[in-house]
């Protein structure tokens, strides 16, 4: 058996909180082991990046973070094979001097690959490329049996679909093999501009998406009436070397004698920042928020940019522990998507019910999505997807999400279950309707239920095990 710690976990919005034995494997047979013997119940964790209570649970918390070795990289097609520990931080740092970006990434690079697949996490190209299961070729699955499926579109295809988007609830993820794109800078050519209202932000969406490979729009949340859902947009692609202008040089790590040009290298001097501590609840109130959004409205212009990729893809990142800035009861992110046919009223009925609630939004995020794919569970669909971030200020802000909800069940949509912490099963239902699908297929891989987690329980997605425990 091997050793491990007693912790109580969260997830990055510090809402809810369970204690958990965490085990750190760091070979596979140490994996295997911790599966068997870890106790009734398991779930994976990566970087604990996801929002909610997925990567939490009463009972064994299997860490993949020292599973994290780089396996093999194929330079001629940009083909890596890695440990689900491994980040997209990694990816870059072994890609990118080789002209290899990752094709879909998340907004911070710290993120696992395991936690990545078992959200099916997209990026600001998903109108253009898809989500992560796009650019995944297969990936090996150590289910509670201790048996090891390789899982693709061909080779147990019904577990690849059931685990991009699982949340960790069909097994451990061992390793995966993606493609990465080519790259020839690490640069993005961005244009900003900013829209008066909601329709004027869709508008640009609609007609840009086929020049810009990635979009998204920051969105004042707090404006109302004619100036509803006025944004800034950002929308960019790769820079290619030969358009890049002579002054990039300054904000780039030194080339340490590598062959590859600075053309390809990491912008220097990020990420040295850090939130020390969990601020009073009193920072972020109704009027600094708004105050916020006003000036942020206002010192954006319409403008041309070459920018570094960290500039563009992890502007958070520049900040540690950023989540602290919302004080020790947390925050929520709420990202709903409404498919292409209502996105309009949805998008309209949810901004209202978000102005008019006074409760504080500092970061919202509006982005188009592309096609859905086959994950059950899986997020994205055709359509305009917001996320907002709410200060956790207990009954108040859980009774506007529920309002929400109903607003996003009666235009067909869905809430993102890597955000969530507080969908009722009976919303989840609503939402999800491949749900019993991806019960079945968890029934078939992992009998009793050993891998579950406080979203499953909350979901009706434990198996045998847990719905006991729910029960009990
Ligand atoms: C600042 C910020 C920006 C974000 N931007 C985006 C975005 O643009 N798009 C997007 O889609 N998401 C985004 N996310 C969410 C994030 O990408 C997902 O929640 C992702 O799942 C987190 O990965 P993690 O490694 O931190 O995993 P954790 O949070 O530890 O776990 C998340 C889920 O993955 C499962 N899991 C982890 N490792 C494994 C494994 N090896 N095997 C099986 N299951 C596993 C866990 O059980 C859990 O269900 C963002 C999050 C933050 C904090």
């Amino acid at each position: 058996m091997i050793p491990y710690r007693e912790q109580i976990l969260t997830g990055w919005g510090n809402v809810a909180g369970e204690r958990a034995r965490i085990y750190r494997p760091e070979r596979l047979g140490d994996l295997r082991d911790a599966v068997e013997t870890c106790g009734e119940t398991l779930i994976s964790r990566g970087l604990g990046r996801g929002y909610g209570d997925a990567a939490i649970n009463a009972g064994g918390v299997v860490s993949h973070l020292r599973l994290n070795r780089m396996l093999a990289f194929d330079g001629q097609r940009g083909i890596v094979e890695c440990e689900a520990g491994v980040t997209f931080g990694d990816l870059l740092r072994v890609g990118l001097p080789r002209g290899f970006f990752p094709a879909v990434t998340p907004g911070t690079k710290h993120v696992t690959i395991g936690g990545a697949i078992a959200a099916d996490v997209h990026g600001k190209n998903h109108h253009a490329d898809g989500s992560l299961a796009d650019c995944l070729l297969d990936f090996r699955l150590l289910t509670a049996s201790g048996e090891t499926l390789r899982c693709s579109r061909t080779e147990n295809a019904a577990a690849f679909w059931a685990t991009l988007g699982g949340m960790g609830l069909t097994g451990a993820i061992v390793d995966a093999r993606l493609r990465m794109r080519p790259v020839t800078s690490a640069f993005l050519t961005v244009d900003y501009e900013k829209t008066a209202d909601l329709d004027a932000t869709l508008e640009r969406f609609a007609q840009g998406d086929a020049r810009y490979q990635y979009s998204v729009a920051w969105i004042d949340c707090l404006a109302r009436g004619p100036s509803l859902g006025r944004s800034v947009l950002m929308r960019g692609n790769h820079t290619p070397v030969e358009e890049l202008p002579a002054d990039v040089g300054p904000h780039l790590a030194s080339r340490k004698g590598r062959e590859y040009g600075p053309h390809l290298a990491s912008p220097r001097g990020r990420g040295k920042l850090r939130v020390p501590c969990f601020l009073s609840n009193l920072v972020l109130n109704s009027w600094s928020v708004r105050a916020f959004n006003a000036l942020y409205y206002r010192r954006h212009g319409d403008r041309h940019a070459v920018v570094d990729y960290d500039s563009f893809f992890y502007p958070l990142d520049a900040v540690a522990d950023w989540n602290r800035i919302y004080g020790r009861r947390g925050f929520l992110q709420y990202q709903a998507v409404f498919p292409t046919a209502t996105s309009r009223t949805g998008l309209v009925a949810l901004l209202e019910a978000l102005a008019s609630s006074r409760q504080a939004s500092f970061l919202a995020v509006l982005k188009t999505f592309g096609p859905a794919n086959q994950g059950l569970l899986s997020f994205p669909m055709a359509g305009s997807t917001l996320a907002v971030d709410l200060p956790n200020t207990g009954p108040a802000v859980m009774g506007l999400l529920d309002d929400l909800d109903e607003i996003v069940i009666r235009h067909g949509g869905r809430v993102y279950l890597a955000k969530d912490v507080r969908l009722s099963r009976r919303a989840f239902e609503a939402m999800y309707p491949q749900a019993d699908e991806f019960r079945r297929i968890k029934a078939a891989i992992d009998p009793q239920g050993r891998f579950d987690s406080a979203l499953a329980r909350r979901l009706g997605l434990s198996g045998e095990i847990g719905q006991q425990r729910a029960a009990a």
